[in-house]
């Protein structure tokens, strides 16, 4: 399928982008091998990475644009089949028209939570900077399905990332930058989860202590310059 007008050579600043994102998530030991994929909204559509394919393979001309109904460049034209995950990257840059980035790793500590179906709860007070006072887990469904995506928005709703059971985890941004910080953070929660764990159950912040967190962060999301970020990249 080939969707109308669509130049596969164009937008290269933003396909540079999504490669130099899955490098570095690839350089920050988020992502390992073929597994873990990213997109990013463009005119018209989304550019996605590649089905398959090793990040240290990739280049820019790889990543596969798509447009809003799902359609992708045919493969007879030279391109790439779409991250089998496409379904809940598109559903969820559907959903969220303020958001433009979305990543999706099997990183280490967040995979080995969400094998155990565990919620995160608010054990840190930086379970704030992903919408909430919990990290919720999806239900497990069949990887690169439409029902993988539909338990992704769920787990979503009010929130910047989520687990996926016996799979990974999901994050999204309003950028690339912001996608992939978010993503770091996250992993970093999940490893200080699972090391408080190894020696007992955490003491919990209450709702009002996460009430207060939460509303110190509300301008979270604003674009820069309209307060500290306190999300920093690897
Ligand atoms: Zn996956």
């Amino acid at each position: 399928m080939k969707p109308e007008g669509m130049n596969p050579k164009a937008m290269k600043a933003e396909r540079e982008q999504l490669l130099s994102t899955m490098q570095r998530l690839l350089q920050c030991g988020l992502n390992r091998g073929t597994s873990g994929n990213a997109s990013l909204r463009v005119e018209g559509g989304l550019l996605i990475t590649p089905s398959g394919m090793d990040v240290e393979d990739m280049l820019a001309s790889d990543m596969v644009f798509m447009n809003m109904e799902g359609e992708w460049e045919g493969e007879s034209q030279g391109a790439r089949k779409p991250s089998s995950e496409w379904h809940f990257h598109l559903n969820i840059l559907k959903q969220r028209p303020e958001i433009n980035a979305v990543i999706h790793t099997h990183s280490m500590f967040a995979t080995t939570l969400a094998c155990l179906r565990k919620e995160v709860p608010p054990f840190h007070y930086m379970i704030a900077v992903t919408g909430g006072n919990t990290i919720r887990c999806a239900p497990y469904a069949l990887f690169g399905t439409p029902a993988l995506s539909e338990a992704a928005l769920k787990a979503l709703e009010g929130r910047r990332a989520c687990l996926l059971a016996n799979h990974g985890m999901v994050v999204y941004g309003r950028d690339l930058a912001h996608a992939l910080a978010l993503a770091i953070e996250f992993e970093t929660l999940c490893e200080q989860y699972w090391r408080t764990l190894q020696l007992g159950a955490p003491v919990l912040l209450s709702a009002e202590e996460m009430a207060e967190i939460i509303e110190r962060f509300r301008w979270y999301g604003k674009p820069r310059g309209e307060g500290s970020n306190p999300i920093q990249g690897c």
